[in-house]
């Protein structure tokens, strides 16, 4: 029944929608050139489509399972007397075919050498141009590469680990708000630190299949500002408890010393529990492992958010702040993201042990 009614309103909509393409009128290719030019050493393939009809709507695109093809789909145009296959330059592109695409539209693929995401390339129209004797055209330039400036800089890929599907885990981002935690010589916050890593791992557990919750994930005191230690630390303790189903609470913290060369990671648990013991170590060991960051190995301690969390609970000084090296690091985004994606695989061990 349900079915039913989908399709009637599928027709409905789509056949007013041909209509009305139609009436506007078609463009229609009438001319097709290409040519190769050097342009500040870097050789590129210069491909012109004339059309009739006016301003042309196109898309231009490129297919997960087709990298080496890069194609431009023309709204509402068909072929006219243009050939549908076309050998090209054959250094950049192979060849070009066009397929009628649905019913008006016209898929222009065009057939590279190499993957379209090492080449350059741009797509544009070009106005009549009476001298030259070339109609209203859609240019497609590629070029035989791309330089370095124009790879987009990419954003590391988010990791995922295994054992982390629908598990309900809790991430305290040490500090915040009016609380900036303990702060490094050349004035990065701890606050600040705590929180960029918290955010990764969040997005890497989440990445996952896993439930998180944040004690904060701005820049905020959790009771409220300038509120006493325990307020603060119980408000936090209270949004991991409220929760009943909640597995681990990870609170994010940085170490400071008064002496500028105490450095290292470290993790802590509360003594008598064996689970935030068997996390600690996890966690603790994934660090040591991938960051290179030296090793404090996981000690006990009777932090309030360990003593009076109702689940496993641990606490990691990432790294030192009061240290000059260490700092850089907590302040550097790469290593922001790599210390997170070392916890979240100490957690996703932690949970594969269970
Ligand atoms: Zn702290």
């Amino acid at each position: 029944m349900t079915m039913a009614v989908f399709l009637l309103v599928g027709m409905l909509v789509a056949i007013p929608g041909v209509n009305q393409a139609q009436a506007a009128g078609a463009h229609e290719l009438n001319y097709f050139n290409y040519e190769t030019y050097t342009h500040e050493g870097r050789n590129w393939l210069r491909i012109e489509l004339g059309l009739k009809g006016g301003e042309v709507n196109y898309t231009t695109n490129v297919r997960e399972l087709t990298p080496k093809q890069l194609h431009v789909v023309l709204e509402d145009t068909s072929r006219g007397k243009v050939k549908s296959d076309i050998s090209l330059d054959r250094k950049i592109a192979k060849y070009l075919t066009m397929r009628q695409e649905g019913s008006n539209n016209l898929d222009v693929m065009i057939s590279l050498n190499k993957p379209v995401a090492d080449q350059a390339y741009k797509v544009y129209t070009a106005d009549k141009d009476r001298k030259a004797k070339k109609p209203y055209r859609l240019v497609i330039e590629i070029a035989a590469d791309k330089l370095a400036s124009e790879y987009e800089v990419e954003k590391p890929q988010v990791d995922a680990f295994e054992g982390l599907q629908g598990r309900k885990i809790v991430l305290d981002p040490g500090h915040g708000g009016s609380d900036s935690g303990a702060i490094g010589p050349n004035g990065l916050k701890e606050k600040d630190a705590a929180l960029a890593i918290s955010q990764n791992v969040a997005n890497i557990l989440r990445n996952s299949g896993a439930i998180v919750t944040m004690t904060r994930d701005t820049d905020v005191d959790v009771y409220g500002p300038m509120a006493s230690d325990r307020n603060e630390l119980q408000a936090r303790v209270d949004v991991g408890n409220r929760d009943a189903g909640n597995q681990i609470f990870v609170s994010i913290h940085c170490n400071a010393f008064t002496s500028p060369t105490a450095h290292g990671t470290g993790t802590y648990y509360f003594a008598s529990s064996f689970r935030g013991q068997l996390l600690a170590e996890s966690i603790n060991d994934a660090i040591v492992a991938d960051t290179g960051l030296a090793d404090r190995g996981p000690q006990t301690a009777r932090f309030y958010v360990l003593k009076n969390s109702n689940m496993p609970a641990v606490l990691i000084e990432t790294a030192f702040i009061s240290n000059y090296q260490e700092e850089a690091l907590l302040g550097d985004e790469e290593f922001q993201y790599k210390i997170a994606a070392a916890i979240c695989k100490g957690i996703s061990q932690y949970f594969r042990m269970k």
